[in-house]
């Protein structure tokens, strides 16, 4: 970084070109949040809620979920937060609701889970849009979603809560509302998901690892795990387009958004939104601001026609030490 972290703070994300970047950051704990506006964070685009739920040691009340999200919140408002419903199971364990399974990735996880459920969900939803009072600034994000049922089924009960806060005489409004793009069949449904809610976020770590076939904590497959493989920058690729062409949003909140290389790609596929882990952000804030769009589209064509992840890395690596 040849800028310092506070100077480059205040720096908008602006391509050589002009091409304004948006920069999000990906929260759980509350010291995420103190870091995140220490490096210039302008919104959150992946706050995982499992987090307070894995660090306590029974399911925190409807109060406790409140104070926890008016924090995250305040900390960024007006800027926008956007809260992920419970992603549990896979990976993500709560010592005090076992979930066990031969092939926990392909099991009971994220919306499966809270959609079994209901009241899980129905408590959590209800705990954001109290918090979101007078704030206005909650989104609210759906992980895992395999069928276009699964998100009426949670926008019916969202609504629900919604009708109910509004009648208590809460002063709430209706937060825009999204899907992540993390299992391969919703690839080929962007355009029918993005139809029925505000914006799509692709979960990349989950999405590389379930279209390579390859448990992304794995270290024995490791070497397998691909995150320029070329089929997983197609489908970024055709995400983004897929959106767009319905008029929506596309943001990024996987591990790829916070890597220089991948960043740069993101921005020439037409990603709006790029969320990452706060200590990234920096170094793609100085990436991009040291490139012009129309490389980063020229190296992208480039790069979408070679046939080896390890090609397209290196090639991307010596463009990138090209622009210093
Ligand atoms: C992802 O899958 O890319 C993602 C952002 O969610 P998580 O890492 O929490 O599964
Ligand atoms: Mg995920």
């Amino acid at each position: 970084i040849s800028k310092g972290l506070e100077e480059l703070r205040d720096l908008p994300c602006v391509t050589k070109d002009g091409h304004h970047m948006t920069l999000w950051v990906n929260t759980g704990l509350m010291t995420d949040v103190v870091r995140s506006l220490n490096h210039g964070a302008e919104g959150v685009g992946l706050y995982r809620t499992e987090v307070p739920f894995m660090i306590n040691d029974r399911f925190p009340s409807e109060q406790e979920q409140r104070d926890c999200y008016r924090e995250q919140l305040e900390a960024f408002a007006p800027s926008m937060v956007t809260m992920r419903t419970l992603d549990v199971g896979g990976d993500k364990a709560l010592s005090y609701f076992p979930i066990s399974e031969e092939n926990p990735f392909l099991g009971w996880r994220g919306i499966r889970v809270t959609l079994d459920h209901p009241e899980i969900f129905l408590v959590q939803v209800r705990a954001m849009l109290k918090a979101s009072e007078g704030l206005d600034n909650l989104r609210i994000m759906l992980p895992m979603i395999s069928n276009i049922s699964e998100i009426e089924e949670a926008l019916h009960l969202i609504y629900r809560v919604y009708h109910e806060v509004r009648e208590e005489g809460a002063n709430v409004r209706m937060p825009p509302v999204g899907v992540m793009i993390e299992v391969p069949s919703a690839i080929f449904q962007v355009k029918e998901i993005a139809e029925r809610v505000d914006f799509i976020s692709v979960g990349s770590n989950d999405l590389t690892q379930y279209m390579l076939a390859v448990d992304r904590n794995n270290p024995r497959v490791a070497s397998l795990y691909h995150s320029f493989h070329p089929s997983v920058l197609q489908a970024l690729y055709k995400i983004a387009c897929d959106a767009h062409a319905v008029g929506k949003q596309a943001s990024i909140c996987g591990e790829l958004a916070g890597d220089p290389g991948g960043a740069i790609l993101l921005t020439a596929m037409g990603y709006d939104v790029l969320s990452m882990n706060a200590v990234n952000l920096p170094k793609v804030k100085s990436v991009l601001r040291s490139i012009s769009l129309r490389w980063a589209e020229d190296l992208l064509r480039r790069l979408l026609i070679m046939d080896s992840p390890q090609v397209i890395k290196s090639t991307l690596e010596f463009a990138l030490k090209e622009v210093g």
